[in-house]
This record gives C-alpha cells, sequence and structure tokens, in this order.
C-alpha cells in the first residue's frame, strides 16, 4: 500500500512496510530519470532545471531507455540493469522515446506499466483559455484509465483462415483498483464527481464487472456524486461539453483513446501530463511522443514533461514545490509567452524556444496567474489505497461448453447435422452462432457467416455436466473430422450465469 500524507510540512512517506518522518527541504528522494529519444533529452533538461530551481529535494538516477537501446538488439528497449533501477528508487519520470517501426519491438510503456504494476493512469486535462486556443473555455476534468488490463493484455490468436481474436480480461481487482483510486483522487483532490464509462449494454460481463464494481464502490464516498455513461454518447458528450464531467474513470482501451481527445480539445496534446500509478512504483510522463522531426532544434513544448514532474511531486509529497512551478507554469502561459505549437499572433506576446521558456517560468516562481485560476496543493496529498482483498470464491458449477470450430461451409444446418454427431446421451447440441449470431436452430439466411463456428452443448436432463464429458467431445470432434479450435467453459457462479447468451437466443 502507497499513502503519502503531508501534515504542516511534515511529509510521512510510506512505502509499502516502512514509514519515515520527512522534511521537504532537508530530505532528497532519489528518483530514476531517462532522457528518451527526438525532443525527449530537450524537454527532460528543461523539466529539471524548472523544479529544481523552485526547490525540489531529488537527486537523479539516469537510465538508458528507448532507440538506442532497442537497436542494439534488445526487443523490450530496456536493459535488466535499468529495470533494478526503477525498481529500488520507485518513482520514475521518463521523457518520451521512439519504438524503432517493424522488428517485433515491444512498446516500452505498456511493459513499464504491467511489470510494475502501474494499474492506475492519471491524466489532468485543463484548458487555458484565453491564452491557449480551445473551443470549450471553462473545461477542468481528470482522466483516470485503467492501465494493466483489458484489451492490452494482448492475448491474440488467429483461428482459422478469416477469425483472429484478442482476449478481454477484465479482473475484479482490476475494476476495485482503479475505481477505488478514482475516488480517491476525487476527494483529496476536492473533485465533486466521478463518472463511468462503459459499454456493458452490449458487454454485459466485462464492461458489465466494471460498472458493478463502480456501483459498489461509489456508494462508499457518498460526499461525491457519480455516475454512469455508456461509452460512445458518454464520449459524445465529453467532447461536445466537457465542463458537465469532473472525473472519469473508464477501462484501458477507452481511457487510451478518450484520454487523447480530452487533451487535445483542451488546448493540445503537448500541454498535458500523465501519471502510471501502482502500489509500489510509479512513473510520470508527457503523454506526447518524441517529435523526432523537432528534435535538437530548441523548439519543443515542455509543459507536457513539466505537467508529468508536477504530477510526480505532489506524488512524492514535495506539494510547495509542486504548486510553486504550477502556478508559475500558469503565469507564463498567461504573460503570453508560448512556443512554437500554442503560439497565436494577437494572443501570445512572445515566441520562445524550449530553454527560453523554462527560464521563463523560473523567472516566475513565486508568482500566480491572475486570470487562470492558481492552484493550491496546500490540503496535502493524503492517498490512502487499501490493499485488494480477495472475496471468498463462489460456488463454480460446469453447465456447457462451447466448443470453437473451425468450418468453411456457409450453411449452419449442415454444420449442425455433422457437430450433431458428437451428442451423446448425456450432452446434446443447443446452439450455433457465427461471430456472436444465433444461426442454428432457426437461423436467417441472411446472416453472413465466415468459418469461425461456436457450438455449445449443454447435459440433458439431470446430467450433471464434468470436464469428461468435454474431453469425450473434443475426442468425438477429432475421430469425426471436425476441426474443434478452442472451448470455452460455462460456468454458473452462485447460481448465476457467467456466459453471455448467442446474439437472438
Ligand atoms: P508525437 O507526439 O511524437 O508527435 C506528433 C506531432 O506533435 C509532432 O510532429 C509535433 O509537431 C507535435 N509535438 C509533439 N510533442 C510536442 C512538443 N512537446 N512540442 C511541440 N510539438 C510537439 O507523435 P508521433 O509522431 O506519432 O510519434 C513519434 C514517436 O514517438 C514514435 O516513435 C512513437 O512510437 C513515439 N511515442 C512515444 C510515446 C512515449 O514515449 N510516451 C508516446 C507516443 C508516441
Amino acid at each position: 500500500m502507497l499513502s503519502i500524507s503531508n501534515i504542516n510540512k511534515n511529509i510521512c512517506f510510506r512505502f509499502s512496510r516502512f514509514a519515515v518522518q520527512l522534511k521537504p527541504d532537508t530530505i532528497m528522494k532519489k528518483i530514476t530519470v531517462a532522457k528518451g529519444d527526438g525532443i525527449g533529452p530537450e524537454i527532460m533538461d528543461a523539466t529539471l532545471k524548472v523544479i529544481k530551481a523552485a526547490g525540489a529535494q531529488i537527486d537523479i538516477e539516469e537510465i538508458e531507455v528507448g532507440e538506442k537501446v532497442y537497436l542494439a538488439g534488445n526487443t523490450a528497449g530496456i536493459a535488466k540493469e535499468s529495470w533494478d533501477v526503477i525498481r529500488k528508487n520507485k518513482v520514475f519520470l521518463k521523457a518520451p522515446i521512439t519504438t524503432p517501426q517493424g522488428g517485433g519491438y515491444k512498446s516500452l510503456n505498456v511493459t513499464t506499466r504491467k511489470f510494475l504494476g502501474l494499474y492506475s493512469n492519471v491524466r489532468p486535462c485543463m484548458s487555458l483559455h484565453p491564452f491557449v486556443s480551445t473551443k470549450h473555455p471553462v473545461m477542468d476534468l481528470v482522466i483516470v484509465r485503467e492501465n494493466e488490463e483489458d484489451l492490452y493484455a494482448g492475448i491474440e490468436h488467429q483461428q482459422t483462415d478469416e477469425v483472429v481474436q484478442c482476449l478481454k480480461l477484465i479482473s475484479r481487482p482490476g475494476c476495485e483498483k482503479i475505481v477505488r483510486y478514482a475516488f480517491e483522487y476525487a476527494k483529496q483532490y476536492g473533485r465533486k464527481k466521478v463518472t463511468c464509462f462503459t459499454k456493458d449494454n452490449i458487454m454485459k460481463q466485462t464492461d458489465g464487472l466494471f460498472h458493478q464494481v463502480f456501483n459498489e464502490i461509489a456508494v462508499e464516498y457518498p460526499e461525491i456524486e457519480n455516475e454512469h455513461w455508456i461509452i460512445d454518447i458518454g464520449a459524445a458528450k465529453m467532447a461536445d461539453t466537457p465542463e458537465a464531467f469532473d472525473v472519469i474513470v473508464m477501462p484501458n482501451l477507452y481511457g487510451d483513446v478518450l484520454s487523447d481527445v480530452a487533451a487535445q480539445i483542451a488546448g493540445s496534446v503537448g500541454l498535458a501530463g500523465s501519471a502510471n500509478i501502482g502500489e509500489e512504483c510509479a512513473m510520470f510522463e508527457a503523454i506526447h511522443g518524441s517529435a523526432p522531426r523537432r528534435a535538437g532544434q530548441n523548439m519543443a513544448n515542455p509543459s507536457g514533461l513539466l505537467q508529468g514532474a508536477i504530477l510526480m511531486l505532489n506524488h512524492i509529497g514535495q506539494t510547495d514545490v509542486a504548486e510553486k512551478v504550477q502556478n508559475a507554469w500558469l503565469k507564463t502561459i498567461e504573460d503570453g509567452i508560448h512556443t512554437y505549437d500554442v503560439y497565436k499572433e494577437g494572443v501570445s506576446t512572445q515566441k520562445v524556444g524550449t530553454q527560453e521558456f523554462a527560464d521563463a517560468v523560473i523567472a516566475n516562481l513565486g508568482q500566480k496567474p491572475k486570470t487562470l485560476k492558481p492552484v493550491n496543493y496546500a490540503n496535502g496529498a493524503t492517498l490512502n489505497l487499501p490493499k485488494y482483498t480477495r472475496k471468498p470464491a463462489a460456488k463454480k458449477d460446469l453447465v456447457g461448453v462451447d466448443l470453437f470450430v473451425h468450418w468453411n461451409g456457409t450453411s449452419a444446418d449442415e454444420l449442425a447435422e455433422k457437430v450433431k454427431l458428437l451428442n451423446t446421451a448425456e450432452v446434446e447440441l443447443t446452439m450455433i452462432t457465427n461471430r456472436g449470431i444465433k444461426v442454428w436452430p432457426e437461423g436467417f439466411e441472411e446472416t453472413f457467416c465466415t468459418d469461425h463456428w461456436r457450438c455449445r452443448f449443454k447435459p440433458i436432463g439431470e446430467t450433471v455436466m464434468t470436464k469428461e464429458h468435454i474431453i469425450t467431445l473434443l475426442q468425438a470432434a477429432n475421430s469425426n473430422g471436425i476441426d474443434a479450435i478452442k472451448t470455452e467453459n460455462l460456468y454458473h457462479f452462485d447460481g448465476k450465469p457467467g456466459f453471455s447468451l448467442g446474439q437472438g437466443q
């Protein structure tokens, strides 16, 4: 469990099993830094210069990750020794890296999130109207994205000539951790509402679990308003009326897409930072990439990484420094001192490079913005997240099996005749679907069918289904020339079906 509190300038860090009393002006926090690729080194130098000038008590241990490491033959983009450094220091500030195209290189970001259990991706998106162009002048929302599971588990298979699949894995601990994080974040930062986005009208098991856990946890926070939107209309509403939202929590893939949309409509993806938080470690970064075409020209905007660094300073309890940097940054934006990406004739007063922008922020340290709302992190960061405790196991009954078959025919009735040969006195074929839609019995001729068929077998009468029945089915499929490509067991958990019906069933 990670708990950070700031009480009367005494900061208490509690990393897992130990607790130390710290004074912010005397204690150095060791952090890992990777300067990355493309514009990475420039924006990292600018960011570190600003936060050190503001009094950040950090001791930097630098590691090399990204393009050079990939091209040296390490497909993960990071050496084992660098993992050791990241795990030892627990706090990682990372500039964007370039993932070389092709060659099977794995995204270092995704690997880092999963290896280190960084389950929560937090991305504040705030408009800086009238100083940065936006159609949404009063937007100020935070997207809390689940960061480890969903379709990002990356478990994909080709199963037939025509069909590939990606497994969408959603777990109760994954949902509980991220939803609780969203409510705790809202509580800590004085936010009024947490909204959940899912598509549980269609994905009743996976998104259904996320929504159900949201409802369960929401009741523990009566002081915070809660609501749920189906993702499609919710996303449309967010793009149109972002001021209607405060904190939005959602599963991984939706969060990936919508956090970029939110950052862009707030003003620019170049202005947003993000925190990736786990129980032990945390990683902070800009949301944009390494912009290789802008590299080495002192042009890039360091604001995204600076925002990541501010999230880091809050996380390590140096909230006074975080506040000072954020207010100076807001004042600099307000002064119209802008890098090329947000520069606008008539609004901006000076077009500056990366270093000059950093120097302008440093010159504003100690000042507050006048039009934009100054931040106040003085209430201190107290994020108390209990460890997940596993619930007692449910009563699990096997009630059938889906046998997936690769078959090149087009008539479901013809396939049913072949598959019925697998029926026994105890187990029988009850349904065939193609891409989820029921095609037997009583399918429609109009339904388009691929070569990927799901054949559902259920026990007959009072038969209690066992794994033996499944083995017998597979053996029979094999001897009858039926190409079984996989099975999915059908269970009831405490009497409730743990599987979906066929569409049209
Ligand atoms: P990108 O975000 O790097 O750049 C897109 C465009 O946005 C750039 O051409 C530039 O005009 C602008 N831009 C981005 N950041 C800027 C900044 N700080 N200041 C000014 N302008 C900025 O996206 P891309 O071109 O699709 O990707 C380039 C590389 O970055 C790829 O190798 C990609 O894999 C990698 N990438 C890394 C991360 C990361 O490390 N977190 C994230 C996204 C992409």
